[in-house]
Formats: structure tokens, sequence, C-alpha cells
């Protein structure tokens, strides 16, 4: 008999690899083995991202390149799951015949009966509406590192009007604390240093859950507690869920790092209003003085859109502004782009595709001089660092890790400081991290 072999092409989020996790789990249960390449593999599994126009582009150019694959091995199977499967259904056998699978992203655990199915039928799809239990029972395959990520809440209650993920993630869904508390127990024992918490809106945690105890601030209590985890951190904040319990948490626990990453998508409040974000520009600064005045050191990154359709210049300095107001460590940026089902995408003032591209050059160019900016007040300061890998350069090792606050840092050392807590001063600076040596 044939090897089963196969290999997971993950584009998008964080949600997304954790995903990529759960179904290399399931299949390694069916007796599959991973490979590093497509070349080598008998099933390849596109799991796909429709956050923008662009990642989902990306998905059909590496299915093109699996085609040709496919018309040298016709016995090879492709699949497409994540969110553009989870929205595009069956209409991708038209734009990608040679796609024999499709599972949406409720689907992950249906794996096997749908690899059994495509034994006897030429194309399956499956493609559930209905939002899953986030404890479905499927148990993730984590590669080997430093840091694993753990899911605690899934999908999204807020229907902002220009994002997909409550029409393809379904709607806001915690895990209780007990299953989520038992994972990081297993992860703490196959290594891990860092546990990660994801969820679309992650401070949203619990709220769905009739026990105002279950929240995200509790959680980190007891998580803090797990043996032989060096970190936890979490993402992506919701600037209108962060409470003051949440930030007095990220302030005591030892092991909770002093970061947070809070898109603020746009500085002006008229956009933010259209945006169907709930909270103004000022409620926003107050939010950042707030988490600032219990932890000076505080990591922050947010992310910000250029271009939502109405924007006008002024409205779009007001993003500009922000940046001086604040020194966010990073921030993610993209132009708006319209997507199918969401209300802006239909709406008719959009800004034209060369203003939008005119104004994102603009906004990275501010983000790059308020990222150097941020990492200068560290030059010179002991930072406690944990290594997370390394290189060799002439002849030197020079390890790879993060500060608590989700610095970068880059300094001399052992191979087997790997995976450990290292003090590092900081001798120099760059744009997009810190060089230093250890104390
Ligand atoms: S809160 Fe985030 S995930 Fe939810 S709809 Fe808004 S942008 Fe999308």
């Amino acid at each position: 008999m044939s090897r089963k072999t196969f290999y997971i092409e993950t584009l998008g989020c964080q949600m997304n690899k954790a995903d990529s996790e759960k179904i290399s789990g399931i299949l390694e249960n069916l007796g599959y083995e991973e490979t590093l390449s497509p070349q080598e593999s008998s099933l390849l599994i596109m799991n796909t991202c429709s956050i923008r126009a662009m990642s989902e582009n990306k998905a059909y150019s590496y299915l093109g390149v699996w085609k040709k694959l496919k018309q040298k091995n016709p016995g090879l199977k492709i699949a497409m799951c994540g969110c553009v499967a989870q929205q595009t259904e069956e209409k991708i056998f038209t734009r990608a015949p040679h796609v024999d699978l499709i599972f949406g992203t409720q689907n992950i655990c249906e794996l096997p009966f749908l690899l059994e199915r495509l034994q006897s039928e030429e194309k399956v799809c499956s493609i559930l509406k209905t939002p899953v239990n986030p404890d479905n029972g499927s148990i993730p395959n984590r590669k080997e590192g430093i840091s694993a990520w753990l899911p605690v809440i899934e999908g999204c209650d807020y229907f902002c009007t220009y994002c997909i993920v409550p029409y393809t993630r379904g709607r806001q869904r915690s895990r209780m604390p007990e299953d989520i508390i038992k994972e990081a127990e297993q992860i703490a024992s196959e290594g891990f240093k860092e546990i990660i918490l994801l969820g679309q809106t992650v401070d949203s945690y619990g709220n769905d859950i009739d026990n105002p105890d279950i929240n995200l601030a509790n959680l980190l209590k007891e998580l803090n507690k797990t043996d032989k985890i060096l970190r936890i951190r979490f993402v992506t904040s919701h600037p209108a869920d962060i409470t003051d319990e949440l930030i007095y948490s990220v302030r005591d626990l030892d092991k909770v790092c002093e970061y947070f990453h809070i898109p603020m998508q746009s500085g002006s409040t008229e956009v933010l209003k259209r945006m169907r974000r709930p909270y103004s520009r000022e409620n926003y600064l107050d939010l950042i003085r707030k988490i600032q005045k219990e932890m000076p050191d505080v990591g922050l990154t947010s992310d910000f859109i250029a271009g939502f359709p109405g924007e006008t210049e002024a409205q779009f300095e007001e993003t500009l502004s922000i940046l001086d107001e604040v020194t966010f460590d990073h921030c993610n940026t993209a132009a708006y782009s319209p997507r199918k089902q969401t209300p802006a995408a239909v709406w008719k003032d959009q800004v034209s595709y060369d203003e939008k591209k005119r104004r994102l050059n603009v906004l990275n160019k501010k983000v790059r001089e308020v990222v150097k900016k941020s990492q200068q007040k560290y030059a010179g300061r002991t930072l406690e660092v944990l290594a997370e890998g390394f290189r060799e350069k002439d002849r030197q090792i020079i390890l790879t890790g993060r500060t608590r606050n989700n610095k970068i840092v880059h300094f001399p050392g052992d191979k087997n400081q790997v995976a450990t807590l290292v003090d590092v001063n900081i001798k120099d600076i760059s744009t997009w991290s810190l060089i230093g040596e250890k104390v």
C-alpha cells in the first residue's frame, strides 16, 4: 500500500494556524504522515483566509501550482478549507476544477468521513452553517517549538461593517475554563514554554456564558498556575472588552506578559461609527493611557485600515495623528479591501484604488518612524528575554527571542539557552529589533 502523506498550506491569522494543527492531528490519527513539500504528498490542503482579496487570490495562485502536480500525479487529492471555503462553497469547483474536497471552518472534525466519501465520490463539499462547539474533541498536532497557540474563543459577535469573520467563523463561542486549563497542562507537558491564548476578540472570553466569573482576567489567574510554563500572552483584544480587572491581571500575574494587541482601525470617530466599532477616538486613547499608567513598559500594537469607504483626507489625517499620540510598538496596516457579504463592500463612496494605495504608503512610513521611536527607550536597559531560536553568524551563535512586551532581541549566546529566560542588556536598536549582550 502506498504511503499516505499530506501537506498543509496555511494562509491568514493564528486561528487558521491553530485549525491546521487540528487538521494535522486528525490526519496523523488516520495514519497520514506530514511532509514538508507538496511534491511529496498524496493529499494537499489549502487552509484559506478571506479577510482581504489579496489573501484569497494567493490561495488560488497556490492552487494553480498544485494543478500541475495533479496533472503529473492524477491520484493526488486536493482539498480547500478555511474562510474562503466557508464563504464560496462548491463554486470553488467551477474556478478550480482540480479541487476534490471543500470543507468549511465548522467541518474540521468531519474530515475522516469526508476523506472516506472521497474514495467513492468524485467531488465532496461539506459546509456546516451552524457553528460547532469549539470543544469538539479534536487534538491539535503542535509542531515543536517554544510557543503554543491555545484557542479559547471562536467566532465574533461584533459584525464590523468591513469584516467577513462573523460570516465565516460564526457567532462567539467560549470554551469552558476546565477544558482550556487541561489543554494548557498538556501543552506544558509537551515542553512548550509559552502559551498564546487565541480569539478573534479574546477579551470577550466568557461573555457568551451565563456566569460572570468566567472571563479572561480569571482565566489568566488560573493559567498562571500552570507548571513549567514561563509566559502567557493573548491576542486579539477588542478595545470595548478590556476591563480594569483584565488590566490588573496583566499587571500582577508573573507569567502574563505586559503586551496588548488592540486594533483601532481608524483614528476618526466618524469613520469608527461607519465601521461599526463601538468606541470613539477619545475612548481608545483613554484606554491606552489607563493601560500605560498601570504598566509604563507595556507593549502596544494595533491595526489600521487606510481608505475605508467615505474616509476623507481629514479623517485619514486623524489616523496619522494617533501615531503622534501613541508610540505603538508595531501596527499592521492594510488598504481597505471590499469583502462580499459585508455592508461596506456595496457602499457607493468607495475610495479609489490609487488613493488607498497612496494613503497606505503614507501610513506605513509613519508606522516605521513610530516603531523605531518605540525602540529607543530600551537602549542601555536590561530586559528579560525568552530565547526562541538561534542562527550561526561568523562562527558565533546568535540567539533570537522576545521581551515580555514582545520586542524582538538578538544577542550572542549558547544553543542551550534556547527555551530559557535570559537577561540581556540592550546595546543597539534597529527599526524592527533590539541588539544586546547577555548580562
Ligand atoms: S471585532 Fe474583529 S473579528 Fe469581529 S467583526 Fe470586527 S474586525 Fe471582524
